[in-house]
């Protein structure tokens, strides 16, 4: 005899931090919900974010920080869960954290707090969580879904999407959420990744290799968005925030443009330079601006060194163009192994922003990451997982 499934109001598939999010929210408000995750436990991105502190929002979180191919889409989520909200939480769980820089909140001591802090929360509202479960088919019933998964089989009103992206598969990342938004008709806008390492080829690697581990604050350019910040040369490439940045803006074949010496008049510094020290070589005040074994190599092979006052105007003028729009092609990204985010994902256009309801199928959600949303480096991205749970749960 086939056993009846088991019924929910509410079923969330993905228990990272928009899924636990979305489930206290919605427990909270009278809901019986059941959350299934299948890595063995949840939030392992939030337990690897921020290098084990997670940056857990940004307090200046605008939609100004979120690329989708329908930017006013997160407008209505961020503006009704701020980061303030969430601050208001984690104080309540008396979790002491600071802001490093740009308003990033990091926590003191671990970023397992705040997974404590969502199950807690989540237990308190009678959630009922089920790791190591995997959803193998969902159909559409009369009054919802049923789901067959390696635990049994449910039943329930309502179901919200929360897989998340494809960053990082080791962790638990898989397309699901993109076939299950397929399977019920909705577009899914092409995906790739985001905040992540870009790799050189060819003569630009030979050139940087092996500067590998060297730093330095540039401007990274590509189109008409740029960032400031760090970069770290790497084995295969170029990484550091300001290069994470500017990768979630940058296709193949597009032209990278560094500014080397950010914040700065590139001209006046150089002609500054000439008329104070007329004797030193162009590499040796160089290494004063910039890491020495980096000055060296560009004085090796993009700008030949000699002493300052040999430089006429024109030839300053081409050494500070050539220092503040140094060119770059990247060969590729590392790809989702490294990626923090993923580009792309379920169209906007056809979902609520108030709910983030599914406009082709009532009683279907879909949250966090696995929407085409997609936050700078800095704490945006759990502030969109924490605001499209929130939206989510209330609106269930
Ligand atoms: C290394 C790293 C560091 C990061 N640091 C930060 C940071 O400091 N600040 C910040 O804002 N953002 C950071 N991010 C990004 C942030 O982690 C994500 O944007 C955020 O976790 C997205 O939340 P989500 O709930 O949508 O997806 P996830 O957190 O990825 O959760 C999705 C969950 O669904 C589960 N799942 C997937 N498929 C299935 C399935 N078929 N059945 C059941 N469960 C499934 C997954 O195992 C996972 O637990 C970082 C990302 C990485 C990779």
């Amino acid at each position: 005899m086939s056993q009846q499934p088991q019924q929910f109001d509410v079923v969330i598939i993905g228990g990272g931090a928009a899924g636990l999010m979305c489930a206290q929210t919605a427990g909270q408000r009278g809901h019986r919900v059941r959350l299934i995750e299948h890595a063995n436990r949840c939030g392992k991105k939030i337990l690897m974010s921020g290098g084990g502190r997670c940056n857990f929002t940004n307090l200046g979180t605008t939609p100004k920080q979120f690329l989708s191919a329908n930017p006013h889409f997160c407008k209505s989520a961020l503006a009704r869960y701020t980061p303030q909200h969430f601050v208001e939480l984690v104080e309540r769980h008396r979790i002491a954290y600071h802001e490093k820089e740009l308003g990033q909140l990091f926590c003191d001591v671990s970023s397992k707090l705040i997974v404590k802090m969502l199950l807690d929360e989540c237990a308190n509202a009678g959630v009922r969580i089920d790791v190591g479960c995997s959803v193998q088919v969902v159909r559409q019933s009369e009054d919802g879904f049923e789901l067959q998964t390696t635990q049994g089989s449910m039943a329930c009103n309502k179901l919200v999407v929360a897989s998340g992206g494809l960053s990082i598969p080791s962790m638990g990342a898989s397309g699901f959420g993109y076939q299950l938004a397929q399977q019920f008709g909705h577009t899914v806008l092409p995906t790739r990744a985001g905040l992540v390492p870009l790799t050189l080829s060819g003569k630009h690697q030979e050139r940087l290799q092996d500067l590998s581990g060297v730093a330095l604050p540039i401007s990274a350019r590509c189109g008409k968005q740029a960032f400031s910040h760090d970069m770290l040369i790497t084995h295969r490439g170029i990484s550091g925030p300001a290069i994470l940045q500017i990768s979630s803006y940058w296709q193949p074949g597009d032209q990278l443009l560094l500014d080397l010496l950010p914040g700065r008049d590139a001209l006046q510094t150089l002609q500054d330079l000439k008329r104070a020290r007329p004797d030193a070589e162009l590499r040796t005040v160089l290494g004063d601006l910039l890491p020495k074994r980096f000055a060296q190599r560009l004085c090796e092979i993009w700008l030949p060194s000699r002493p300052m006052r040999q430089y006429n105007d024109p030839q300053l003028r081409e050494a500070a163009d050539l220092l503040s729009n140094f060119p770059l092609i990247a060969s590729g990204t590392e790809g989702y192994r490294t990626a923090e985010v993923t580009l792309g994902g379920v169209d906007t256009r056809e979902l609520s922003s108030s709910s983030m309801q599914s406009n082709k199928v009532p009683g279907l959600y879909f949250i966090g990451e696995v929407v085409d949303v997609t936050g700078w480096l800095g704490g945006y991205n759990f502030q969109w997982a924490w605001a499209s749970g929130h939206a989510c749960g209330m609106a269930l």
